[in-house]
């Protein structure tokens, strides 16, 4: 496809803290929606990531390679609507999981609506099995050791082994 017929593009923002099969899901679904998708990586450093920005970023690159030039990871500092104007966004993309998250993207909606009106946020639903899944749930599982084989991509199993290596030397 030619790079200028590549119209609509949305914005996928989150820490991806690391990317999760249930990111993956939310993303497959955008690209049904739309001709491109940014993932937009927030460095969120009040969050005390695992990863840095640039881990999170490389990996999700990684994990998302059979998507080619339709998807694209950027890291992103300040006001999520400014960046998302800036790439010229049709609209944003959010995963809703249970009620505990609705609140807070209400919330987050409401005020991004203020700084961007015309910018939509779009809801998805992934599948009823990843309806439970986080990317906290995934650090505590494989800072126990646990098998996290089925809720991350592979490369994202290894970072986890490597990381939990070596921070849990003495
Ligand atoms: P944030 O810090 O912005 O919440 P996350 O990486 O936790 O960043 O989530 C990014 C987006 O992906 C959010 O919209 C979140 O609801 C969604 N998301 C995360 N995990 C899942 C999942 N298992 N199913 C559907 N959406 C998800």
């Amino acid at each position: 496809m030619e790079q200028n017929t590549l119209k609509r593009l949305a914005v996928y923002p989150g820490s991806f803290d690391p990317i999760t099969n249930g990111h993956m899901d939310i993303l497959e679904r955008a690209l049904r929606l739309f001709d491109r998708v940014v993932l937009a990586v927030a460095p969120n450093e009040k969050k005390k990531p695992l990863f840095s920005a640039a881990e999170r970023a490389d990996l999700a690159r990684e994990a998302l390679l059979r998507f080619g030039d339709r998807v694209e990871v950027t890291i992103f500092n300040g006001l999520m609507v400014e960046f998302a104007r800036k790439q010229n966004a049709t609209a944003v993309v959010r995963g809703l999981r249970l009620i505990s998250d609705f609140e807070f993207e209400f919330q987050l909606n409401l005020s991004n609506r203020k700084l961007a009106p015309n910018l939509e946020t779009l809801f998805l639903m992934p599948k009823d099995h990843l309806i439970f899944l986080s990317s906290s749930f995934i650090k505590e599982l494989a800072s126990f050791g646990g098998d996290v084989s089925p809720y991350v991509p592979q490369n994202i199993e290894a970072a986890l082994k490597q990381k939990y290596s070596t921070t849990n030397l003495p």
